[in-house]
């Protein structure tokens, strides 16, 4: 065991062209180290470094810091010395002395979700040192005081007291600059950073009440432990639920030589992408500032001036700033450092054409070199990330299958949000400008704080900037409006990535947290007021703006058609009205695979009639009160058949217990009672005899339809009539009859006699016919034991997995909410059952049914239609599982369309 332990590599080198990892490793080296040594290896120029990996950060979880170390020091100073090597430098050395950053880095990318530091190595005689060999004091305090304040906030764990506060460092900061008349960090002589370093030391030992530390392997081992520490961070922790990753993931730790962007003005740190991660235009954009390091772009510390000039050009337009007046101040990087701009230009082409997908990159410039810092697929919205895989395709990058494969099902989703009325837009009222950081219309009322988004309904987080402890609230409000920060901003990044509407750095807008108003020219809005975004322009509009539907047009129509082209299970839809069914045959649905018909029911002019039927005492009365809900049954259908022309439309019988459709309170009960002239005893009694102890497995289903047979007779009435009256129309349909709740094959088979005499009566009757298929929903256990049974008779299945994860588990959909959250944050269920369907308990029972079912009639139609047929990985084992459809609610049908194709493409590779 000793041994083994000891021949294990825990930590991996990167630079100077060679590399002991690749980009294939990112679960053991995470994303960023993973991509840092592929880099290193293809020759481009990253800061040589090393990366200790996940697999320590579990070690580090379960035997702490001092095991840990012991395990990894012999190969981290060899590493360290590895760095020393190629840089020339030497680590703590006061002459010549090595810095290095340590930085968290995850198998996916979390962005700013846990921690970095710079800097490392630096301490009062280190700095004198980096002031001698450097000629440059500015520089060497400046790299002081940002380490002191970093190391102070990650691993010294000094935060801001309360959300109205700021950052204790920046207070300091923000207080000097006050008192120097200064605006900018970079106008701060040496002297005040001297003073910054003094006074930040000063505010670490009256808080923690320790010296800050002042030994360079101290710092670097405090440093890693803080990395993995902020894996089980809360921002770390929310992002992973969020996202569903795992906890025991962990973070890899990369330990990298520093490079200095804050070195003068020949040197610059900077954010760009390979293509727009907005609108997945191709072209190369991003932001840069320059004497600046680390995270001063993304956090918004100056304006970002833009890498290229249309860019640069398209900024000032936004933020209405002159030409002359942008060539001045805010040059692009093309403009400014032409050089460098073409190296980095050529890097990224070079590292998309290597990753064969849009990249997010990070680089600094020290004094005129460019260094890459790192590279990553880009976070992208769902218009984007459909648009960068057609045009990938397009430009022979990727075939079709792995364009398929590289889009995210759920993300699709964001495109069929709604989007702001262009008439509506018309007449609003802009109030001011910020830039188009993440698409999207966002309609909300103003909230200030991340924790107070759940406030409204709708909220608009309205904030200076955002940091990675918002992550939730920013979740939750419907749109997000920052005064600072670029288009590479934290807020616009996480935005990005949620696919949430994003309209960042609007300098006009004054935001005071304390008094909670954000004030624009003379105007002043206060929480609560509502406001709109549109993420697609920048506009800050007031009010609110209405909004339409959107629809299946350009690129992802044609990514659409792309996936069934691979894809074989098909998609149909759920859906109760024509409405539903025209939407989701925009959408691509191919039939309908579940209507519901007792919500017809429901509306004010029906009601009276089925109530009618379920208070009668003799079957007389019962089929007159029927009598009166066919025309508007068969009426119903007939706009359902039409909306889906030429494809099945599958009817379920009715279904809930009827206890849901008596008034159960007095007011209506007499209604009901003078109504139907019947005393309002007689109401009561009903209701109360309706009454059951559970309802769900009660007297439902095809229960209703053994007991009452006319009510099975009248909708088959409405079902068929209304096929022959569209068959006069030239409509072409295709009834498909479903019995619920089968259990028992008895069941079954007297409910399909009943469909089958009264179709052929009204044949006659009408000396006319119209082709029409009964089949039962598969949703009690027993019969998907029984299905080879049912199916001699029935034409098709469709399992309904919400009744039968109810039964299956022994679970009340409507009562689990007491438990069900508890075993998903015990471990003792991975996921709730009711979304994602349970392929091993609930699905065993799925394949026997089918089996058997297929067993008797090969040919057997199967399909799902419950809330499962919407959701990926449901969709994937269905496709395993060789059934001909999934049904889903309209709105997930594209997602539905896309999931097939790639369940099919898998199989094949
Ligand atoms: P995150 O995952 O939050 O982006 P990073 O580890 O990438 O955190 O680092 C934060 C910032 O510091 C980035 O802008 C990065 O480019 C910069 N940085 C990290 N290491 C170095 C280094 N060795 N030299 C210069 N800049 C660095
Ligand atoms: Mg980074
Ligand atoms: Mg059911």
């Amino acid at each position: 065991m000793e041994l083994l332990e000891n021949v294990k590599t825990r930590v991996y080198k990167f630079g100077n062209k060679k590399a002991d990892g690749n980009r294939d490793m990112k679960n053991l080296l995470g994303g960023k180290g993973a991509n840092l040594a592929e880099m290193s290896s293809i020759g481009v120029p990253v800061p040589p470094g090393f990366t200790i990996t996940t697999e320590v950060c579990a070690e580090y979880n379960e035997l702490g810091r001092d095991a840990v170390v012991e395990l990894i020091k012999n190969e981290v100073e060899a590493s360290i010395a590895n760095i020393e090597k190629l840089m020339g430098t030497e680590y703590g050395n006061k002459e010549n002395p090595l810095l290095v950053s340590v930085r968290s880095g995850a198998r996916v990318s979390m962005p700013g979700m846990m921690d970095t530091v710079l800097n490392l190595g630096m301490n009062d005689e280190v700095v004198l040192g980096l002031v001698k060999k450097t000629n440059n004091e500015q520089f060497a305090w400046d790299s002081y005081r940002r380490f002191i304040q970093m190391y102070g906030g990650v691993v010294l764990g000094m935060k801001p007291e309360s959300k109205e506060d700021i950052d204790p460092f920046e207070e300091i900061i923000e207080s000097l600059k006050d008192k120097r008349g200064i605006k900018l960090d970079t106008e701060f002589s040496v002297q005040d950073l001297q003073d910054l370093v003094y006074d930040f030391k000063d505010l670490v030992r009256k808080r923690t009440g320790l010296l800050f530390p002042t030994d360079p392997w101290e710092q670097l081992w405090g440093a890693i432990m803080a990395v993995f520490n902020s894996w089980n961070g809360d921002r770390a922790i929310y992002y992973r639920t969020m996202n569903g990753y795992p906890a025991d993931w962990g973070t890899a730790v990369n330990v990298q030589a520093m490079v200095y962007g804050n070195m003068g003005d020949n040197s610059g740190t900077g954010v760009c992408f390979t293509r727009d991660a907005g609108t997945g235009e191709n072209v190369f954009n991003g932001e840069y500032l320059i004497n600046a390091q680390g995270e001063d772009v993304v956090a918004g510390v100056r304006t970002p001036q833009q890498i290229t000039k249309l860019g640069s050009q398209r900024w000032a337009e936004l933020a209405q700033i002159e030409e002359e007046e942008r060539k001045e101040l805010y040059p692009s990087l093309e403009e400014l450092m032409p050089s460098i701009f073409e190296e980095l230009n050529g890097y990224q082409d070079i590292l998309e054409k290597h990753y064969r997908d849009m990249q997010d990159m990070e680089f600094t410039m020290q004094d005129g070199k460019l260094w890459i810092l790192q590279t990553r697929n880009g976070k992208r919205t769902g218009a984007a990330m459909v648009k960068i895989a057609m045009d990938l395709l397009k430009e022979g990058m990727i075939d079709e299958k792995e364009a398929l494969l590289m889009l995210e099902p759920n993300k699709l989703d964001e495109l069929l949000h709604p989007i702001f009325d262009p008439a509506a837009l018309k007449r609003s009222n802009v109030i001011a400008q910020g830039l188009p950081a993440s698409p999207g219309a966002a309609t909300g009322k103003i909230v200030f704080f991340a924790d107070e988004a759940a406030k409204y309904k709708s909220s608009i987080l309205v904030r200076i900037e955002t940091s990675p402890e918002d992550l939730e609230g920013m979740n939750i409000a419907k749109g997000i409006l920052t005064a600072r920060g670029g288009m590479t901003s934290h807020a616009a990044v996480v935005a990005r990535g949620m696919g949430k509407c994003c309209v960042s750095g609007a300098g006009a807008l004054k935001i005071n947290y304390k008094k909670r108003t954000l004030t624009v020219g003379e105007y002043e809005y206060h929480e609560g007021d509502w406001i709109s975004l549109n993420g697609s322009t920048g506009n800050i509009i007031e009010g609110k703006v209405a909004t339409m539907e959107p629809e299946l047009s350009g690129e992802f129509a044609q990514i659409m058609e792309l996936a069934d082209k691979y894809g074989v299970i098909k998609v149909r839809t759920n859906a109760d009205s024509p409405k539903d069914a025209k939407i989701a045959r925009g959408f691509g649905a191919r039939g309908i695979g579940l209507t519901r018909t007792e919500h017809m029911f429901f509306e004010v002019d029906r009601i009276k009639a089925m109530r009618e039927m379920i208070l009668a005492d003799t079957v007389k009365v019962r089929k007159q009160a029927l009598e009166e809900l066919l025309p508007m049954q068969r009426v119903d259908f007939e706009g359902i058949f039409e909306a889906m022309e030429g494809e099945a439309v599958t009817i379920r019988l009715l279904d809930p217990p009827l206890h849901e459709f008596v008034p159960h309170q007095l007011a209506t009960q007499k209604e009901l009672a003078e109504d139907l002239h019947v005393p309002l005893q007689a109401v009561k009694n009903k209701v109360a005899e309706l009454e059951e102890f559970n309802p769900m497995l009660g007297h439902r289903g095809c229960r209703l339809g053994n007991t009452y047979p006319e009510i099975t007779e009248m909708q088959t009435r409405a079902i068929i009539e209304a096929a022959l009256n569209l068959k006069e129309r030239g409509v072409i349909c295709k009834p498909e009859i479903m019995v619920p709740l089968v259990g028992t094959v008895k069941e079954y088979e007297a409910q399909e006699e009943i469909i089958r005499n009264t179709a052929s009566l009204i044949f006659e009757e009408r000396k006319d016919s119209v082709e029409y298929l009964v089949g039962t929903m598969i949703e009690i256990p027993r019969a998907t034991l029984m299905a080879d049974l049912i199916a001699e008779k029935a034409d098709f299945f469709s399992f309904g997995t919400n009744d039968l994860t109810q039964m299956t588990f022994g679970y009340s959909r409507d009562d689990v909410s007491k438990f069900l959250p508890i075993y998903i944050e015990k471990g003792i269920l991975k996921e709730d059952p009711f979304e994602v369907l349970d392929q091993e308990g609930v699905g065993q029972l799925v394949k026997i049914g089918t089996q058997r079912g297929r067993s008797s009639k090969p040919n057997l139609k199967v399909g799902i239609c419950g809330e499962h047929g919407g959701e990926p990985s449901s969709i994937e084992f269905c496709y395993n599982t060789g059934l001909d459809y999934v049904s889903c609610s309209p709105y997930r049908v594209p997602i539905a369309r896309l999931v097939s194709a790639q369940a099919a493409i898998k199989t094949t590779l």
